[in-house]
């Protein structure tokens, strides 16, 4: 994209003066304004919704549901052997 300076800003504001009239640029600007505007609006609507969602459900509580026998730590549900010690466990 190329960057717009000054030259350029008048340049343009000359063609829009052309095309549009210079009576008719106070109506292109109101125009124009009320669509950014509007745009804004509706922008901000959409970002406060995924907010609200996001906040839950990320608590995941991690069930440690198995203990070992022979030294008693907690070890992940599924896990076939004691992570501190090696000792198979009870299925
Ligand atoms: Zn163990």
């Amino acid at each position: 994209m190329p960057s717009i300076g000054g030259p350029e800003l008048v340049f343009v504001l000359v063609i829009v003066l052309i095309v549009f009239g210079a009576g008719k640029l106070p109506t292109v600007f109101g125009q124009l304004g009320k669509g950014v505007r509007t745009f804004r609006d509706e922008s901000e609507k959409k970002d406060v919704a995924p907010l609200a969602s996001t906040a839950t459900g990320t608590t995941a509580t991690a069930a440690a549901s198995k203990y070992c026998s022979s030294c008693g730590k907690p070890n992940a549900d599924g896990a076939k052997f004691c992570a501190s010690c090696g000792t198979p466990l009870a299925a």
